[in-house]
């Protein structure tokens, strides 16, 4: 006996049409029209939208930034994620300079394993990179951790040089693994930050003018130029700006595998969104920062062409109260991040296919198959069909939503998008066949999420 959803339409990031789905323990068995009913539990999905679970590549969870540790845990932030629809996240695991790679994947799989509520699987961001760290690297691969991730930015803290970045990059032609990458020119912006506070300028709103959208796509055409030489593909996480997408675009019309995820936050807000009074822009700092207006239908246009592959969060929240309050006297203080996991599918349904900017088979691309298949984890996760874990989300297309910080799961008191009204939701969502959202309530068990082994020579190498 098995769980049939039935006379829902199924969406994938090529087709759509109405089917019935049946689900046997945690995989999906069969999807075609007219799946007798005969001993199984039936679910009558008509008029929902049948979604591949959401995929979240870029989360930030329980992570120590600047004296302060983001505000969600493994279990409130994956609670949070379950209920907007997303049923796997790729989080950060941080090596700390001068160790190894193994002693944080261990660090991370502790926060995780008794706290997940989904599917969870780890990229290692890499801080130094003596001889031995090449050997961790295919260490981490064959442990599912398909891909790295290098600072271009945070002098003193993150960054790495040129010639790091570069032998991570040649490694990656042997282990099969991707390279993500946070593009900003670190060392430019940091001179201009400095110039800026012995200004006096200590608002949040310097946070974004000291970082310009120059050093953003300076690093991007560096990064992209560096896995040219190395021959191997790219992916520049967060990218927040025409002038960055630009640098991607070129690469792109070349014919190199170079990939890019954007934000909810830089489809959606802009640096008018922190010329808030006192210190509410400091609920804006993270990085990169806002930009200009303008910037924002450039990158919905290059999420159209696919010069943009992916929407992730870069969840990272910090309460701002007790957290965004370290930097009130300097904004180099702030703790950077957002909260965003919850809110991604709501906004992108709304704000991307309600308008017409996208079609719905891009939107379940951009939010589900297009991850699932860059990082490792396509057909297991990102598609309905057999075989495939049965992780759906039960969509209505026209519930409304009102988002608030006074209704969110988010462990943080306040919401980027505060009084945004979406239409489109998550009434069901299943994570390898089990109920664990009914109406915006978490059914499941806490600690149920499992770790994801990610496989290498993923869909940026095709
Ligand atoms: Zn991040």
């Amino acid at each position: 006996m098995g769980l049939l959803i039935r006379n829902g339409t199924v969406v994938a990031a090529e087709t759509m049409g109405v089917a019935d789905v049946l689900i046997d323990g945690e995989v999906i068995r069969e999807v075609h029209r007219g799946i007798p009913p005969d001993s199984h539990d039936v679910l009558d999905a008509t008029g929902m939208l049948l979604l591949p679970g959401g995929i979240d590549a870029h989360t930030h969870l329980d992570m120590p930034f600047g004296g302060s540790t983001s505000s969600d845990d493994f279990e409130t932030g994956t609670r949070a994620a379950a209920i907007g629809g997303t049923t796997a996240i790729i989080d950060f695991a941080i090596q700390a300079r001068g160790t190894r790679m193994r002693a944080a994947l261990d660090t991370w799989w502790k926060k995780a394993e008794s706290r997940a509520c989904i599917d969870y699987g780890l990229h290692m961001i890499v801080t130094d990179l003596p001889e031995a760290g090449l050997e961790d690297m295919d260490e981490m691969v064959r442990e599912g951790v398909a891909s790295f991730k290098l600072f271009m930015a945070y002098p003193n803290v993150l960054m790495v040089d040129d010639a790091t970045i570069f032998r991570a990059l040649q490694q990656t032609s042997k282990n099969g693994a991707l390279i993500c990458m946070h593009a900003e020119n670190g060392s430019v912006i940091d001179v201009i930050v400095r110039q800026a506070l012995a200004e006096g300028k200590t608002a949040p709103i310097h946070h974004a003018l000291t970082r310009p959208t120059r050093a953003e796509a300076e690093a991007v055409h560096r990064a992209i130029a560096m896995a040219e030489i190395a021959g191997v593909p790219i992916y520049i996480v967060h990218l927040s700006s025409e002038d960055a997408l630009n640098q991607v675009r070129e690469a792109r019309d070349r014919g190199l595998p170079a990939f890019a995820e954007t934000c909810p936050q830089y489809l959606l807000l802009s640096i008018d969104d922190m010329k808030l009074p006192g210190f509410e822009g400091a609920k804006y700092v993270f990085t990169p920062p806002l930009r200009e207006k303008a910037n924002l239908a450039k990158l919905w246009d290059g999420l159209k062409s696919d010069n943009l592959q992916v929407v992730s969060t870069d969840h990272c929240p910090f309460c701002f109260e007790d957290q965004k309050a370290l930097g009130k006297d300097d904004f180099t203080k702030i703790p950077n991040g957002g909260p965003g996991i919850e809110n991604r599918l709501q906004l992108l349904h709304h704000h991307g296919v309600g308008t017409g900017k996208i079609t719905l088979n891009r939107f379940v691309e951009i939010v589900s198959t297009s991850p699932a298949r860059i990082f490792g984890l396509y057909p297991r996760k990102g598609v309905i069909a057999p075989g495939s874990d049965a992780d759906i989300v039960v969509w209505d297309p026209e519930a409304e939503h009102l988002i608030s910080a006074k209704t969110h799961h988010m462990r943080c008191d306040y919401s980027m998008f505060e009084g945004f009204r979406v239409r489109g939701n998550a009434r069901q969502v299943f994570s390898r066949g089990e109920l664990i959202v009914e109406n915006g309530q978490y059914k499941g068990r806490v600690g149920r999420g499992q770790y994801l082994r990610r496989a290498a020579r993923g869909g940026a190498w095709n």
